[in-house]
């Protein structure tokens, strides 16, 4: 019988995402309960993953799986970081202010990371994992596609942004996706 995993999201897509990788691994995934929220408090993304799937495992008494993800720029120390979402009131706002901040800087690395974490019933953290993908912030936005800060993060390997890859590209490649890779075996090994 499939094992219960509560994804710490209220994002249909994110669970679907999830969902895709897990399939025949052995686990179900389920969305949370809507009124939980955990507050993202910790000052890394592995320390907001753990903190999710703990809280969320201790409320539902299930296994419970969490991720944290955002936008790293060198030359700004790392911002936006654990803040990627909470740089402005929308997208357009976010992408403005990184620009602004970034003025005509040369150095433009930059990388999405995304940590998970998986927690028992008791909320004790048994897998992490993260993913990293390297790319450049351009000095304007272009493509339409994804969300967030996509259409300003370039992967010079494919010359393209984030915002003009196909969906299963951007997978491929993403912290996310890479993110998730690593943690498939980890979860295989815990429900067999
Ligand atoms: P969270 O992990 O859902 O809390 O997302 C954090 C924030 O990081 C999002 O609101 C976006 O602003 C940014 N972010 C995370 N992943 C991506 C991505 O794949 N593309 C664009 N922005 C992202």
């Amino acid at each position: 019988m499939n094992k219960l995993l509560v994804v710490a999201t209220g994002n249909p897509g994110k669970l679907k995402e999830m969902q895709a990788y897990l399939a025949d691994s052995g686990w179900e995934l389920a969305l949370k309960p809507e009124d939980l929220d955990v507050e993202e408090t910790g000052e890394t993304f592995a320390e907001n993953a753990c903190l999710k799937a703990s809280e969320i495992a201790k409320a539902t008494g299930n296994w419970a799986i969490a991720d944290d993800s955002g936008l790293k720029v060198d030359t700004l120390n790392g911002a936006p970081g654990v803040y990627s979402a909470r740089y402005g009131n929308t997208d357009t706002e976010r992408i403005e202010r990184l620009l602004r901040e970034l003025g005509d800087q040369e150095n433009r690395q930059a990388q999405f990371v995304c940590a998970i974490a998986v927690a028992n019933p008791q909320g004790e953290i048994v897998i992490q994992s993260e993913g990293i993908c390297h790319g450049e912030i351009l000095f304007a936005p272009s493509g339409d596609g994804g969300f967030g800060y996509d259409p300003v993060f370039y992967v010079p390997d494919k010359q393209l942004t984030f915002a003009q890859m196909t969906t299963d590209l951007k997978k491929s490649i993403s912290h996310r996706g890479n993110a998730l890779k690593a943690l498939v075996p980890q979860l295989i090994k815990v429900v067999n």
